[in-house]
This record gives structure tokens, C-alpha cells and sequence, in this order.
């Protein structure tokens, strides 16, 4: 099977084939500093983890590059506001960054660029802009000139004469054209700024993640990543001015992901103080809130509200349970089915669980669909649920028991579910009581005895307990004889 992606660019799903072989580069458009991340936010970082989760698995080398833009309007207004310095109120979001990112489980980034340390690269790029005849530098500005640029408007959809029509043009502008856009904007003397080659000032917004992507990508690379509310004018302007830039293409495939929605509204500003992450996972557990956040096709809008959060909780407790309960059914010894055979349960869990890991892959391998991925996963634990309470948890066959935890551990390397992985849902071994122990050592007795009555005689007592022991060359050994309850 290989993998389809669909690429927001050209509109349709195709075979991933990688710009280098056996390599990804993979760009995130990461957080503005300005203030703590919200769920929506989260909802784009999750999303790419996944994915680069799974591409790792499939045996990919990944790059993942995701920016911080640390210096911009806002937070600049931000530090005025709290008499603060920039440098401050930027340090301060990205700490929270990693602390919500970590609490997620997100694989950290290989690079997480910040615009002010990466002035020299930006401004080095608009200067080739300027050079292929794309910009142009105005009044101690440079605008991106929108109309050389022919493909412009295709990645959001948008004709160039109707956005032309709605833009009202400022009194005092510098653009040739209403529809350019800034590459670099000269700063007032109070406001921080850099010098270039155009004066002193800041790079507008989008030029930014263009320069980073290459520096540390390459001018051509796999995926770029971001919520679909980047769409435009972001990512149209980022790849105009790449592609102008370079003179050739930039990202293979453009994914986005859907919005986070409060009832049916976009998230605002004032709600994401609702859904700030360090309110959230004082109310949720981590896993439930990344589980919510898998448990859909990344490019699906997502409704956020305390049913649907429970509904997640639920969901992500009939995971856990049914992994728990699989764990207690390999723990050693007592496997009674002999090696060799296995029973009509154990063939059917066998069967059910090879259709759920085709199943599972088919899903990831179509565009990344985590939530169908998901939906495998409880229909294997329905499927163990039937074989316990078939087996009535004795007489465990090892084979499918193995293959359900064999598939359910690579399904959370790729997901993530898991805090600590699945081994850290086994329950911890429980220990015998004093009588149990007495009667071990008095079949002990018995076998020196060689009192092989006396000794069957006490193991039986010991089954009864719902133990069992085994002899090894160090000695007896006991171990719980399982007793499970089905789902
Ligand atoms: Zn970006």
C-alpha cells in the first residue's frame, strides 16, 4: 500500500513520493508570541506530530522545522501595554509553548527558528525577490509585487479582480497595486527594528516562514503544515514569494488543518482565554485532550464543548482499558493452551485483529486519516472483549494476544495515545498473601519429600487461590492466574 496525501495546492490526493529519497522536510507555520496557545492552535501542532509520527514509522528520516514569530505588531503592542520588553513577553509564550507541547506528547521539532535571529536569511531573501523583478522597495518599505506572479490566488482559490474590488486603499500608501503585500515595513524609531538595505525596519509577516522553510529545508521540500486559517493571505503570499524567489517550486504538498470550533463559530481571541492551554489541562488530561484531537480526519472542522470532550474521555478510557486489560492477559505464565494449538476464541481474535491492522494502515496511508485509524483500534478491542468473555479468561492463547498488543503498540508509537507508551499501562504485579506463600513452601517441602501427591495436592490449593506456581532451577515461582472481566 502507499501512502496518498492530499495536497491543498493541487487539489487532489496522490502517492507521497519524497523530494530526497528515504528523507522529509517538513515546515510548520508554529505560534505568534504574543500570548499563550489555546486548544486551536494545539489542534495544528497535534496534527503534524501525527504525521510526522507516521512518516517516521514508515522509515523516513524527518526534518521537522517550526517557527516562532517572535517579533510583530502585537507583541510589540503587548510589551508597551505590560511596560515589558518584547524579548520578555515572546520568552514567556514560548516557554508556555513547550509546556503545552510536551504535556501533548508532540515530538519536539528539529529546528524551531525565530524571526530576530534569522534577520541576515530574511533579508537576504528579499533581496532575491527584489532581484527576479517580484518587489520592489518603496518609501523604506518592500512590497511584493502580487500581479508578476501569475499563479497567485490558486492555493486559497481566490480571483485576483475580486479581491482587487473589496480592498480599500489607505490614504499615504507606497503600494504600486492595492493587492501587493509588505515584505518589509520600516520601523519608527521607538519600535525595535534592523537595519537593511531599505532603511531601518521589521519584515512583514509572511516572508518570514519562506526564508526559514529553505534555510533549513532547501528550496524544495515535502510538506508544509498549518491551520486552514493560514490559508490565505499566509501561505498565498509565502508561496508567491517563494516560488518567485527561487524561480522554481517549494513545498510538494500543502496541509491544512481544519478549525477548531466553539459551537459552530471559529474560535476568537476572547474565547481562546476560555480554551488557553494551561487553564485546559487543569481541567483534562493530556491524553484525552490529544485524543480529541486525533479521534477525526485532521482536515475536519473539530467543535469543541464539554460534551464532546466527554465523549472523548470516554473513548479514550475504553482504549485504555481494553490495552490494560490485554496486558493482565500476556502477563506470564499460566498460557494453558499449549503451544502448538490454538482454540476456535483465539483463531477468530487472530483473524479479526489481521483485518484490523490492514485496516489501521489503510487508514494512516489515506491522507493521514487518524480518526478512522482510531476507529480500528475499538474495533480491536471490541474484538478482545468478545475473546475474554469467550475464554472467560482462562485457557489464553499467546499468538493472537500478542499480534493485539503488537498492533496496538505501533498504533501509539504513530498516535501517541499512551503516556509513556503502552508498557506503561501494564498493572503492576500483584503479591501473594502470607497463605499462599506458606502453602508454596510446603509443596516445596513435599517435592524434596518426593511426596508427588502431597505436592499435586498443594498446587491445587494454590490454584484455587488463583495462583499458580511453576518450578525453576532457582526455585518455585508464583504468578496470578488471570481472572478477567470482559468489557
Ligand atoms: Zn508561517
Amino acid at each position: 500500500m502507499t501512502l496518498q496525501v492530499y495536497d491543498h495546492q493541487t487539489r487532489a490526493k496522490r502517492d507521497f513520493v519524497p523530494v530526497k529519497p528515504g528523507q522529509v522536510g517538513l515546515y510548520v507555520c508554529g505560534l505568534t508570541v504574543q500570548d499563550h496557545p489555546h486548544l486551536g492552535h494545539m489542534y495544528a501542532f497535534v496534527a503534524c506530530d501525527m504525521i510526522r509520527r507516521y512518516l517516521e514509522y514508515l522509515g523516513y528520516a524527518v526534518t521537522h522545522v517550526q517557527n516562532f514569530t517572535d517579533i510583530d505588531d502585537k507583541i510589540i503592542e503587548r510589551a508597551r501595554r505590560e511596560n515589558a520588553t518584547v524579548e520578555a513577553v515572546a520568552q514567556r509564550h514560548m516557554v508556555s509553548y513547550y509546556e503545552a507541547a510536551a504535556a501533548l506528547q508532540i515530538k519536539p521539532a528539529h529546528h524551531y527558528p525565530r524571526v530576530t535571529e534569522h534577520m541576515p536569511q530574511i533579508i537576504a531573501f528579499i533581496e532575491r525577490v527584489i532581484d527576479r523583478g517580484h518587489a520592489y522597495a518603496a518609501g523604506g518599505d518592500v512590497y511584493f509585487r502580487v500581479r508578476s506572479w501569475s499563479e497567485y490566488g490558486k492555493l486559497s482559490g481566490r480571483d485576483l479582480d475580486e479581491m482587487r474590488s473589496g480592498i480599500r486603499v489607505p490614504v499615504g500608501d507606497q503600494k504600486q497595486d492595492p493587492l501587493d503585500f509588505a515584505l518589509w515595513k520600516a520601523a519608527p524609531a521607538r519600535e525595535p527594528g534592523w537595519d537593511s538595505p531599505w532603511g531601518r525596519g521589521r519584515p512583514g509577516w509572511h516572508i518570514e516562514c519562506s526564508a526559514m522553510a529553505i534555510h533549513y529545508l532547501g528550496e524544495h521540500f515535502d510538506f508544509h503544515g498549518g491551520g486552514r486559517d493560514l490559508l490565505f493571505p499566509h501561505h498565498e503570499n509565502e508561496l508567491a514569494q517563494s516560488c518567485c524567489a527561487t524561480g522554481g517550486g517549494y513545498s510538494n504538498f500543502w496541509l491544512h488543518n481544519g478549525l477548531l470550533v466553539l459551537g459552530k463559530r471559529k474560535m476568537s481571541k476572547s474565547d481562546g482565554n476560555f480554551l488557553d492551554m494551561g487553564t485546559l489541562l487543569t481541567r483534562y488530561p493530556a491524553a484525552v485532550l490529544r485524543f480529541f484531537l486525533l479521534n477525526a480526519h485532521f482536515r475536519s472542522q473539530l467543535e469543541f464543548s464539554d460534551d464532546r470532550l466527554r465523549e472523548a474521555a470516554t473513548g479514550y478510557a475504553r482504549l485504555e482499558r481494553g490495552a490494560q486489560q490485554l496486558l493482565l492477559a500476556l502477563q506470564p505464565p499460566a498460557r494453558l493452551v499449549p503451544a502448538g494449538l490454538i482454540s476456535l476464541p483465539g483463531h477468530q481474535l487472530l483473524e479479526a485483529a489481521a483485518t484490523r491492522r490492514q485496516r489501521f494502515f489503510a487508514a494512516m496511508d489515506d491522507d493521514f486519516n487518524s480518526g478512522a485509524a482510531i476507529g480500528e483500534l475499538f474495533g480491536l478491542v471490541r474484538d478482545l472483549n468478545l475473546y475474554l468473555a469467550a475464554t472467560g479468561g482462562q485457557g489464553l492463547d499467546p499468538e493472537p494476544l500478542t499480534m493485539t498488543r503488537d498492533l496496538l503498540a505501533e498504533a501509539d508509537r504513530i498516535l501517541g495515545l499512551f503516556r509513556g507508551g503502552l508498557a506503561a499501562l501494564a498493572p503492576p504485579a500483584e503479591q501473594p498473601s502470607p497463605e499462599v506463600i506458606a502453602l508454596a513452601v510446603q509443596r516445596e517441602d513435599a517435592r524434596t519429600r518426593r511426596d508427588w501427591a502431597a505436592a499435586d495436592l498443594l498446587r491445587e490449593q494454590i490454584l484455587s487461590l488463583g495462583w499458580d506456581v511453576v518450578d525453576t532451577p532457582q526455585g518455585y515461582r508464583l504468578s496470578r492466574t488471570r481472572v478477567l472481566a470482559a468489557d
